[in-house]
């Protein structure tokens, strides 16, 4: 499914966010950015050993909570991975709604700031975390909504939701805010 928003392309797609050919691709990260299962277990495997070698020279200290870094792509097809971290769900009351945004929102500041046209996001929070899959979507689609009316860039962003469950579940939000 893909709409536009001004000049800007939003696109859902179902896949692996390893294989895309974008400028950019996001990882969902844990805040130590320490490596884990999921989608960073897939990124890393793919990328190889010098993205976690960049990432514990460049950022020691890790990464907040809805805040996210850059680090080069290895043998990605990407140029760069922004390695995002999420907040864990804990029921919805512990700024979750918020955190969650701020990752999306950071990562197209990213986009803008090296130059990409494209990025790729994963459905950041919905795995290990346990953030409901209906609301990582209405809530992850607003904020990208919102940035790109805001700053008409980057040119692409496109969701790689793994599986039909999620991609199902992007597709509803996307409709339902498309029609507000
Ligand atoms: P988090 O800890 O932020 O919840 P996970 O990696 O556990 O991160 O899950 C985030 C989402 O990424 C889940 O919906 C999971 O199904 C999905 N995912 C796992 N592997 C891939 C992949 N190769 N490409 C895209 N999405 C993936």
């Amino acid at each position: 499914m893909k709409v536009m928003i001004g000049d800007c392309c939003l696109e859902l797609v179902q896949g692996d966010i390893t294989k895309q050919q974008v400028d950019a691709i996001v990882n969902a990260a844990n805040s130590r950015l320490a490596g884990g299962g999921g989608v960073d277990g897939a990124i890393h495997r793919a990328a190889g050993p010098t993205l976690m070698e960049e990432t514990r020279r460049r950022y020691p200290d890790g990464c907040p909570t809805g805040d996210a870094v850059v680090t080069s792509a290895g043998n990605l097809p990407a140029k760069y991975v922004f390695h995002a971290v999420g907040p864990v769900w804990r029921g919805g009351n512990a700024r979750e709604k918020e955190l969650l945004q701020s990752c999306y929102r950071r990562c197209l500041e990213l986009a803008i700031e090296n130059g990409c046209e494209s990025i790729a996001f994963p459905a950041i929070s919905t795995g290990a975390y346990g953030y409901p899959m209906d609301l990582a979507a209405e809530h992850s689609l607003q904020a990208v909504i919102d940035f790109l009316r805001e700053h008409g860039k980057p040119k692409l962003v496109r969701f790689v939701l793994f599986g039909e469950g999620a991609y199902g579940a992007y597709c509803r939000a996307l409709e339902e805010l498309m029609a507000r």
